[in-house]
């Protein structure tokens, strides 16, 4: 199939072009390569650097390919900073959505795969999260992807859209060739592997007086690269609506931090500090739709796999691709 693909230079966009290049789909990566990483993307896709705040290059673009189906991935991503500027993630997330949804209609192309987020339910009462659960998100990153999930169900009722909600817990791991590298680091894996590489003297646990088991977030840490494999089970048994994509287990910021110390054997000192903001306690998935519906297994997201194929590429690009 032909993928048009959004944010192929990030980290779960580029790890997707590659599963897709290596099942032998076809990819055209759009792309302005402001947060991501020219060198993350696929070799084998074609590269459009272009903006999806504007209308105009990605009608062209979505034009010119005649893809099957569009990947969605390109958005900011940053809880903290969302918190802080809120119009930035409003106008960069749901503008790019508007417009790429636009360029889709205008050229017949109904399949979109789009990268949501467990963000957009908030902190609801009850764990594990099932699909149907309230979306009550507790920060402007939440609600702009809330806002592209509902624009595009109004599009699927009313245009025919055909478009799947994944919604990822957190994102984690690396493959052989590709990593997490943000400029600032904000995400905890990557934070604590850096005071392990020596380029940070310690790594901060925002909160430690949370309703928890240890007073630490409860997170649930899924590998990128299954993450990757459900876009494509999701393509191919063409289901539509919402999955959530996480391991149905919660970890803790003080049991990842551990699992970091003994697959990296290093001290890694660390501090407690105060709490972030926007962050919601305690959010692991369940799992069982995107078992039942995609036949969906993660394979890769036991947190000690998690950390060591991390390890393995911040090891090998301590400076990120940019070195
Ligand atoms: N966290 C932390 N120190 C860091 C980065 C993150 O204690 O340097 C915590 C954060 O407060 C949250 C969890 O780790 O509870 C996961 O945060 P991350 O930013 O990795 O992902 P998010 O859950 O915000 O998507």
């Amino acid at each position: 199939m032909k993928i048009f693909l959004t944010g192929g230079s990030g980290y779960i966009g580029s790890v997707t072009s590659a599963l897709l290049l290596d099942r032998g789909h076809e990819v055209m990566v759009f792309d302005n390569l402001e947060r991501g990483h020219r060198e993350a993307v696929d070799p084998r896709a074609q590269l459009v650097v272009g903006d999806l705040k504007e209308e105009r290059p990605v009608a062209e673009a979505v034009k010119a390919f005649k893809p099957d189906a569009v990947f969605h991935f390109a958005a900011y991503a940053l809880v903290g900073e969302s918190m802080a500027d809120p119009m930035m993630y409003f106008r960069n997330n749901v503008t790019g959505a508007v417009n790429l949804v636009n360029a889709m209609l205008a050229s017949g192309v109904k399949r979109i795969v789009f990268s949501s987020t467990c963000a957009t339910y908030g902190q609801p009462d009850t764990m594990p999260m099932t699909e149907d659960l309230p979306q009550r998100p507790t920060n402007p990153y939440g609600e702009s992807k809330l806002m592209c999930e509902r624009m595009m169900r109004w599009a699927q009722e009313r245009s025919g859209l055909e478009p799947t909600f994944l919604r990822y817990f957190n994102a984690c791991g690396a493959t052989e060739r590709l990593g997490e590298d943000h400029a600032p680091e904000t995400h905890l894996i990557p934070n604590i592997l850096k005071v392990a590489l020596g380029k940070a003297e310690s790594v901060q646990l925002f909160g430690d007086d949370y309703p928890t088991e240890d007073g630490t977030c409860v997170r649930d840490y899924i590998h990128v690269s299954d993450l990757a494999e459900a876009h494509l089970l999701a393509l191919e048994k063409h289901a539509l609506g919402a999955f959530n994509l996480g391991t149905g287990k919660g970890c803790s910021v003080k049991e990842v931090l551990s699992a970091c110390r003994e697959i990296t054997g290093r001290e890694i000192p660390a501090t407690i500090a105060p709490r972030r903001p926007g962050d919601p306690a305690c959010l692991y998935a369940s799992a069982a739709k995107a078992e039942k519906v995609l036949g969906w297994k993660p394979r890769e997201s036991a947190i000690e796999t998690i950390v060591s194929h991390a390890w393995n590429w911040h090891r090998r690009h301590p400076d990120g691709y940019g070195a």
